[in-house]
């Protein structure tokens, strides 16, 4: 079966119930706010408040590919136009200078990717910031909804 044909009949035909990011019923909840995009290749939702600093947003294949290599021709097409778009929405709703990608895969060989605002005033940066955006960050569940709200709104999301 060629990518065209899989996609068509199944866009999440490549699963494994065993996957955080492939079985819903081991995710603890929705993203907050919901799917800012939830399409035949990915979704995208931002972080919980647990997670990470407000605005940030993690973005996943739907199927269960470990990377870009492993992505067919449609989702290579795809990738480009939904990061920077999701990239815009960000920049647009946090008015950050950067938005650092991450994708280490460490939990579940299932791609995601992570995208978090930086400002050129934050104390920490490279490798360190992102550390810090993730690592004993006091959660911030209403600030972590108005940001995915404007982000959402950036997107055009209906949510
Ligand atoms: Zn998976």
């Amino acid at each position: 079966m060629n990518d065209t044909m899989q996609e068509i009949t199944d866009p999440v035909a490549l699963a494994d119930d065993s996957c955080w990011f492939c079985n819903d019923s081991l995710r603890d909840a929705p993203p907050p706010g919901g799917w800012l995009i939830e399409d035949k290749h990915w979704r995208v939702g931002a972080a919980p408040a647990t997670y990470a600093i407000p605005g940030a947003v993690i973005l996943e294949a739907r199927r269960h590919v470990l990377d870009q290599a492993a992505f067919n021709e449609s989702e290579r097409r795809d990738y480009a136009d939904v990061t920077g778009r999701v990239i815009g929405a960000i920049r647009a709703s946090t008015g950050c200078d950067r938005v650092y990608q991450w994708a280490t895969m460490d939990a579940y060989p299932h791609f995601h990717l992570w995208l978090l605002p930086w400002w050129t005033d934050s104390t920490e940066r490279g490798p360190a910031y992102l550390s810090a955006s993730v690592l004993n960050i006091t959660p911030d569940e209403n600030a972590t909804a108005r940001a995915a709200k404007s982000i959402a709104t950036e997107l055009g999301a209906t949510a």
